[in-house]
């Protein structure tokens, strides 16, 4: 059996939504900003899908902008208020438990001169909004601070922090790249000012993400070249990819609940089974409002990546941290962001369920993850010495 737990790092796309893509590759294939018949055939799908995932945010069309990816809108975002509002301020305040497009843009501009203020956040993950309100100063000019949680899925107090930033007129970007097609997204009524998600996190293409800008929200270029996206965003609209997209974003819109609710069952079952069988373990961010399919299981005493590879020898795909950092062994900082200490931070993993997994992966998973875990301890120092001293 093959199952795959890594739903978090990327989806499967959608068949309805590859089929909707296809014809755009071989039938439309104008560039949609040129003024001839192909073209203006591209150009129709593309202000459709526009229009489409306008009516699914509940925001104007002329508030999307199209982008080549979650990573890109998150450095659109950033790296554009920070230009722009550069004569009101300097001062960001983000979360120290963001994904590295955030993180990584944050540090970057800190190189250029700008302060950030990194928020610590509880063992659950959730920043504090006493500490927010403190950090505020009158050169902040930015709060971005992630929707969802990749590693650990807490989901943060978005409405909470949206008011505050808007009580004090300062900026706020959120990422929700994690949260789109699984949580309800409502920027214009929540006061969001920038938002971004990307295609692949719920079942559409890779390479594509999108920015909504709240109207009058401005920002400085990040990008040079063309004037697509009215001249916010240069470069040949990937029509394709935005209409698959949008597909995508309507077919988890109209399932939102009922899905939110099967996958919330199949991880909290996973997770009383698995404590149930395994000692030693830590479900982490439990106490926390979680996306439904994300489950963080520390096994101490033990490496993420002997976990991991011997997972993918029984045929099963889980993550050791983030997709991210699972080139660089370094321990996870959103792990050690809420406490883990060092050591078990390593032996963490990461099993994220999707709408494609079923009961009978799960139980699959659970048969096979326990003796594993046992094998490994077997060899461990480490287990060695915890039992040698219990
Ligand atoms: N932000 C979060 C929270 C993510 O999980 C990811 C992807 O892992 C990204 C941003 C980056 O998105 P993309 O892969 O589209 O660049």
């Amino acid at each position: 059996m093959r199952v795959y737990l890594d739903n978090n790092a990327t989806t499967k796309v959608d068949e309805k939504v590859l089929e909707k893509m296809i014809p755009y590759f071989s039938e439309v294939y104008g560039n949609a900003s040129s003024m001839h018949g192909f073209g203006q055939e591209s150009n129709k799908a593309m202000e459709e899908s526009r229009q489409k995932i306008a009516e699914i945010l509940g925001v104007g069309a002329n508030e999307l902008v199209f982008t080549a990816s979650g990573t890109e809108s998150d450095n659109m975002a950033i790296r554009g208020v920070a230009k722009a509002y550069k004569r009101r301020g300097n001062h960001i305040i983000t979360s120290n438990i963001e994904h590295p497009a955030v993180k990584n843009t944050c540090k970057d501009l800190e190189k250029e001169g700008y302060e950030v203020t990194y928020l610590a956040v509880d063992e659950n993950g959730l920043i504090n909004i006493e500490e927010l309100k403190a950090a505020i100063k009158k050169e902040t000019i930015l709060i971005t601070v992630m929707y969802a949680n990749n590693e650990i899925g807490t989901v943060q107090p978005i409405e909470e922090i949206a008011k505050i930033a808007n009580e004090k007129k300062i900026v706020f970007h959120t990422d929700a790249v994690q949260a789109a097609g699984k949580l309800k997204l409502t920027p214009k009524e929540t006061g969001i000012d920038l938002l971004t998600i990307s295609g692949h996190k719920f079942y559409g293409p890779k390479g594509i993400g999108l920015l909504y800008i709240k109207q009058g929200t401005r920002l400085g270029k990040v990008l040079t070249g063309g004037g697509q996206e009215k001249r916010r965003r240069p470069g040949t609209s990937d029509v394709p990819a935005i209409v698959g997209m949008a597909v995508a974003l309507e077919a988890a819109n109209n399932h939102l609940e009922e899905e939110f609710k099967r996958e919330a069952d199949l991880r909290d079952y996973f997770e009383d089974e698995l404590q149930k069988k395994i000692p030693e373990i830590v479900v982490n961010a439990k106490g926390a409002p979680r996306l439904p399919g994300t489950s963080s299981i520390t096994f101490k005493y033990l490496e993420g990546e002997s976990i991991l590879l011997s997972l993918n020898f029984k045929g099963i795909a889980v993550s050791s941290g983030s997709a991210c950092s699972s080139d660089d062994l370094q321990a996870s900082h959103v792990l050690l962001g809420i406490g883990i200490p060092v050591e078990f931070a390593h032996g963490t993993i990461r099993f994220s369920i999707g709408k494609y997994n079923t009961k009978e992966e799960i139980d699959y998973v659970l048969a096979e993850v326990p003796p594993i875990i046992e094998k490994l301890r077997m060899i461990s120092p480490l287990w060695g010495e915890f039992t040698n001293n219990k």
